[in-house]
């Protein structure tokens, strides 16, 4: 098989940004005043807005860079069900009402994914794939418990190799999602402002590099450096680099489904024009990874090489290298909670947060709304 080419010699972009058309919100232009400011104009952000609108309340949203520019806008794209640890992990962690609770959760928030956004969402099933006897398994037990609670999951033996077929889950074009939902926010009367970064937090104000917003509540949505910009979340929050790479049309693949490889670590799908999007080796990077920095790095780009041709076995050419920073809690719960008085953060959640991020959004809302609702 030919050998790939020169690791890291592309520049730092997604395989999603496609849209040469795309207009960012304008910067904020000074002083202002709202019921409630959304930091983070990711999916997660952008679903409070979303809700906040629609609950009538005036929200201005602002990101440091533009809408999707952190990971939202720069991930692998698939949309799974529960929380980052599989079902039979989140029973032992979060106890077994909770774990159901949420995975019930994240069904109700697929379907309103798939629904909402059929123009960059395919419900395909994803599988998950086991690396090794013991991943085997593994596999068996996190079946069982989701049959035990009802969740629909299959056992899957095929091209892939052996494990779980999940079919309620699927995937998507994350940047054409969150840009979609800038537009929906702006169209509902919601202010957003990208190039606005918040550079001091506290329950009735945001202080930005370009003037300071006045509000009753705030939101902070932020996952990578989620611990920078609320240092109180530091002892439980770290933030990470992911990669991922993509490839131009590969005719000789055919990757109907996702796949979840290796416990997860390693991650990839096809999309409609044939690429392959592929991401992981986070974990053989120990030293290097838990970064702030969020460039591709040679070493974890070598590996991602090597799997395309060793194991996906396609020799379409690389056309795209990135990474993006998220942050991981140890107990593997997100944060979604009041952390200053008038102040709430969502994020930290340890690599898989499209759908737990909703969650996380609506939670943050409605608690806006409860709390703003006796004054
Ligand atoms: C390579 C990679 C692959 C992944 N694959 C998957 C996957 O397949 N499935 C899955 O479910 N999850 C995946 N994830 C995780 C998922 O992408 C994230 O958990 C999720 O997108 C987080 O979205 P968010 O809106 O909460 O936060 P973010 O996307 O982090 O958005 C936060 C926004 O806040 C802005 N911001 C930061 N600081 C400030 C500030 N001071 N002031 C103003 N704005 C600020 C940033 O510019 C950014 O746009 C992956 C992540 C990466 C990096």
């Amino acid at each position: 098989m030919r050998s790939p080419g020169p690791t890291v010699s592309l520049p730092n972009m997604p395989v999603w940004d496609d849209d040469p058309a795309w207009q960012p919100p304008s910067p904020l232009g000074g002083d202002a005043l709202a019921d409630v400011c959304v930091i983070g104009l990711g999916g997660s952000g952008l679903v409070a807005v979303l809700a906040l609108r629609a609950a009538g309340l005036r929200v201005i949203g602002i990101d440091a860079v533009d809408v999707g520019a952190g990971a939202a806008g720069r991930n692998g794209g698939l949309l799974l069900a529960g929380i980052a640890d599989f079902h039979h992990d989140a029973v032992r962690l979060l106890g077994h009402d909770a774990a159901v609770a949420i995975y019930r959760r994240t069904l109700v928030e697929l379907d309103a994914l798939f629904a909402e956004f059929p123009q960059c969402t395919r419900r395909t099933g994803s599988l998950r794939i086991a690396a090794s006897e013991s991943e085997l398994a593994d596999c068996r037990a996190q079946l069982a418990q989701l049959q035990r609670d009802g969740f629909p999951a299959e056992w899957y033996r095929g091209d892939e190799g052996e494990g779980l077929l999940i079919p309620s889950d699927g995937v998507m074009q994350p940047l054409r999602r969150v840009r979609a939902m800038a537009a929906q926010a702006m169209r509902a009367g919601a202010t957003l402002h990208s190039g606005t970064r918040a550079l001091e937090i506290s329950g009735t104000s945001v202080r930005t590099d370009r003037g300071t917003i006045r509000c009753d509540r705030v939101i902070v949505a932020v996952d990578g450096r989620l611990e920078t910009l609320l240092p109180e979340l530091a002892p439980r929050v770290r933030t990470a680099r992911l990669q991922m790479l993509a490839t131009a049309p590969a005719p000789d693949r055919q990757i109907p489904r996702p796949v979840y490889w290796r416990d997860g670590y390693e991650y990839w799908q096809q999309l409609p024009d044939g690429s392959i999007a592929l991401g992981g080796f986070r974990d053989t990077g120990i030293d290097t990874e838990w970064t702030h920095d969020a460039a591709p790095s040679a070493g974890i780009q070598q590996r991602l090489d090597h799997f395309l041709r060793t194991h996906i076995g396609t020799l379409a050419p690389v056309t795209h290298r990135w990474a993006a920073s998220v942050s991981y809690t140890e107990s593997g719960a997100p944060v979604s909670e009041e952390v200053r008085d008038g102040v709430f953060a969502i994020g930290a959640y340890s690599g898989t947060g499209n759908v737990v991020g909703a969650l996380c959004a609506r939670d943050a809302a409605l608690w806006v709304i409860g709390s703003t609702s006796g004054h």
